[in-house]
This record gives structure tokens, C-alpha cells and sequence, in this order.
């Protein structure tokens, strides 16, 4: 059994599950540092090429894991079409309304974790180099992500010696992967099987 950090109070995204299952592969999700700040002028915020120097992250003062991304939702407007003055159950279309906001969203990235990758050397090397664990982030910490590829939930359910899984299913072909068992992709019963026999538990 992998060690499972406690994560009571660290902040969940909500975001849903990956659904389809093709590639799978065991990915660890970082936040990079990539300070946002500046972009508009060419630099990249603090890590401007002319002044970069390793510690930049922690100079950095616009908390460089996080940058800000501008929403925009577009809204119909109506109001009730009324005959002589009485509403006829139907709407009529006035115009739109455009609604703008910001939203502060983590740099994800996804480091293969694998002994066949990089000897599993691939988290380190980010983590050394430009990026930490969600919920190391100093001042807001988030729960740790699904390690599946590109599943960004944090309701992690599964817990193995291969990661921390958000369904029961992509925990065994991330198992199956690690275990170097080629699944079946043209029988699909035979897949079933296959996946049906390995345990994450
Ligand atoms: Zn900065
Ligand atoms: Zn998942």
C-alpha cells in the first residue's frame, strides 16, 4: 500500500474523472512555476530570460504556480411576450449580455512515472528542477490528482503501489501497465478478464 498523505482541507477542483479510457500510463501531477506575470511584454513574468537565476520561485512575489485565465460567457436576455397585457408562456429574445471574470487556475503538468521512463526519474527531475506537489503549494495547498493520463479528478478512491486512482479502472491499466501485462485490445471480453483479475486492493 502506497502511503496516502492526509489531505483533510486542501482544495479540490471538481474535476470530473477522465472518461475515456484509451491511452493510460501512470502520469504524477505537478504545479509548474511559471510566473504569468509581464506575459503581455514579451517576458514571461519572473523568469525573464535576461534575469534568470535558480531561485527565481522564491523571489518570485506573484506566487508563480498559478495564473489567471479571463472567462467569458455570453448570456440571452428575455422577457415575457405579453398580449394584451397578459403573458403568453412564451419569451422573446432582447439581447445578450457578456459576463467577464478571471479565474486563478494551477500550471498542471504531468511527469510519467514509470520504471520503463526515465527510470521513474521524471517527477524528480521536475521537482527539482521547476515544480512541486499540489499539496506542497506553501500558502494553498490542494489534494493530490489522479495519476491516471490526463485525469485531473481528486476524488481518489484507489490506492496502490502503482498511485492513487480516482476509478477502480484506470487503477488496473495503470496496474497492468506497471506489471508489463499487454491488454487485450482487440477482444473485448478478453480484456475484461484481464483487467478482471487484477487486484488494486
Ligand atoms: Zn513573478
Ligand atoms: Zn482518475
Amino acid at each position: 500500500m502506497a502511503t496516502v498523505k492526509k489531505d483533510d482541507g486542501l482544495r479540490d477542483l471538481k474535476r470530473p474523472s477522465r472518461s475515456d479510457l484509451g491511452a493510460g500510463g501512470r502520469m504524477v501531477k505537478l504545479f509548474r512555476a511559471e510566473c504569468q506575470t509581464n506575459r503581455k511584454t514579451g517576458f514571461i513574468g519572473c523568469q525573464d530570460p535576461t534575469k534568470v537565476h535558480p531561485n527565481w520561485r522564491e523571489t518570485c512575489p506573484h506566487d508563480p504556480y498559478f495564473r489567471d485565465v479571463e472567462r467569458k460567457e455570453i448570456r440571452t436576455k428575455y422577457e415575457d411576450e405579453l398580449v394584451d397585457g397578459k403573458p403568453t408562456g412564451r419569451r422573446l429574445v432582447t439581447g445578450t449580455e457578456t459576463v467577464v471574470w478571471h479565474e486563478r487556475i494551477p500550471n498542471l503538468v504531468q511527469a510519467a512515472l514509470s520504471v520503463r521512463i526515465n527510470n521513474g526519474m521524471g517527477p524528480t527531475w521536475h521537482l527539482e528542477r521547476d515544480s512541486i506537489k499540489p499539496e506542497d503549494h506553501p500558502n494553498d495547498p490542494h489534494k493530490p490528482f489522479c495519476e491516471y493520463r490526463d485525469c485531473f479528478s481528486q476524488d481518489l478512491k484507489y490506492h496502490t503501489p502503482h498511485g492513487n486512482y480516482c476509478s477502480e479502472m484506470q487503477a488496473k491499466i495503470v496496474m497492468a501497465d506497471e506489471l508489463e501485462k499487454r491488454l487485450e485490445i482487440v477482444n473485448p471480453q478478453k480484456r475484461r478478464e484481464q483487467l478482471a483479475a487484477i487486484s488494486v486492493r
